[in-house]
């Protein structure tokens, strides 16, 4: 799994992050913390970009995948675009200089505020899920007097064969609409005023290891886009979502972006659209770790516990949806294998990282590296138990830059007010 690793190595037994000891920075930082490779983010968007030379294509880094500013600079500069979902994403994409022609915009409920505010700054393209939303999309173009450029969004009902909470390209899922009623659809918005309906997308799942899936889903947009253009639809991009897989365990298969890039390119040029990508966990998801410290170890009739510092409110993977994320010390002191639960502080059975793994034995004090954290692990934390938020580190060869503080107990209660009447005495 050498290129999946990239940017996180161990030599002599210690665990670096490009050129920096990662046990340097838990002991400088402090524990529960996210550390990410910098030139392995750059590394990954740059793979998919070079599969596809040749090919008109913009690359929107799913930016719910770990939405961090810096982050979204490295991108930027490098020419990624984003995938956004939601008007606070899109603050913070033209925060870090995202190029608005460059920006997408998904998600079921995009409210009239959100819409206006992505009109004004003059995105690429808003992907509709349903008929409802164009209306909406319609409305607020109309009043501010711009078009809309829209694509719809199809099931295109194949399956991805990923976890039932990821997958979203089937029938049934709340996204999109159904391939077998897409005409019609396009058909009803056509005689929506201000809409720019230039554009199909599909998004069939996350992640998504079958190559044949996208294959199968692609030919069903190649075909429809056919099929709108015989009715006079001026259809000029294709969004064929994100999802490309990672490996995060040795045993699994993830495809590199040329096999994937070789299925996709001959049938995208046969219909000179621009192609649209939005790839989120394949950029980010091996370019980070979770950094935790071991604080007990608790030794019972039936199992071992390693109970550490960082816990489900940093990274919800494991209890959201069984996410697999591999552990090992940062720094290898024993041969000794064990089988342990490896859980975190939070009053909840669902707080852990791991069940029942073998790992490398880890002592009190000593630190543990969680895999795989780039992707879907601080984007999704939060402060349950009133933990402050874990800082993040970006690692650029021998050097490093704290791209958030460690929140404060300030943090935690800002924003928060106690009326008056509730400090006067109930009693009189
Ligand atoms: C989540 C999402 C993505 C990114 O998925 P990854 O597995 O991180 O690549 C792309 N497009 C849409 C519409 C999404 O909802």
């Amino acid at each position: 799994m050498t290129h999946d690793t990239d940017g996180f190595s161990y030599r002599d037994g210690e665990l670096y992050c490009e050129d920096v000891r990662v046990q340097d920075l838990c002991e400088q930082h402090g524990t529960p913390l996210y550390i990410y490779s910098h030139d392995a983010f750059v590394r990954r968007f740059k793979e998919i970009d070079d599969a596809f030379k040749g090919t008109p294509l913009v690359i929107a880094y799913a930016m719910k995948s770990n939405s961090n500013l810096a982050i979204l600079r490295a991108m930027a500069r490098h020419g990624a675009g984003a995938d956004i979902v939601s008007g606070g994403e899109l603050f913070r994409a033209l925060k870090a200089g995202v190029d608005p022609k460059k920006i997408v915009f998904a998600g079921v409920g995009k409210s009239d505020d959100e819409i206006s505010d992505a009109l004004d700054a003059g995105i690429l393209l808003f992907n509709v899920e349903s008929v409802a939303e164009a209306h909406a999309i319609s409305r607020v173009a109309q009043r501010k007097g711009v078009d809309a450029p829209i694509a719809l969004r199809i099931n295109p009902d194949v399956d991805a064969k990923t976890h039932q909470y990821t997958t979203t390209g089937k029938k049934g899922t709340k996204f999109g609409v159904d391939l077998d009623v897409a005409i019609e659809a396009y058909e009803e918005m056509r005689g929506l005023p201000n809409l720019d309906i230039c554009a199909v997308h599909a998004h069939i799942g996350s992640p998504v290891r079958s190559i044949d899936a996208y294959e199968e889903a692609l030919k069903r947009l190649v075909d429809l886009i056919d099929n709108l253009r015989a009715l006079n639809f001026d259809i000029r991009l294709l969004n064929f979502g994100g999802g490309l897989p990672i490996l995060y365990k040795d045993d699994e298969t993830a495809f590199h972006p040329d096999e994937y890039a070789a299925r996709v390119k001959p049938l995208v040029q046969r219909t000179g659209c621009v192609l649209i990508l939005e790839p989120g966990r394949f950029i980010s998801g091996n370019s980070g770790i979770l950094c935790t410290r071991v604080m007990f170890r608790k030794e019972t009739d039936h199992k071992t516990f390693v109970i550490v510092d960082g816990a489900m409110n940093d990274l919800i993977r494991p209890a959201l949806y069984d996410g697999y994320h591999r552990i090992h010390p940062v720094i290898e002191k024993s041969d000794e294998r064990e089988t342990v639960d490896v859980v975190g502080p939070v009053c909840e059975s669902g707080d852990f990282l791991a069940k029942g793994r073998e790992i490398m034995r880890a002592e009190q004090g000593e630190y543990l590296a969680v895999f795989s954290a780039g992707a879907y692990g601080f984007a999704m934390a939060s402060n349950y138990n009133s933990r402050p938020r874990t800082p993040e580190i970006m690692v650029v060869g021998d050097a490093t830059h704290v791209i958030r503080e460690r929140e404060s107990y300030e943090d935690l209660i800002r924003g928060e007010s106690i009326p008056d009447f509730l400090w006067n005495d109930p009693s009189k």
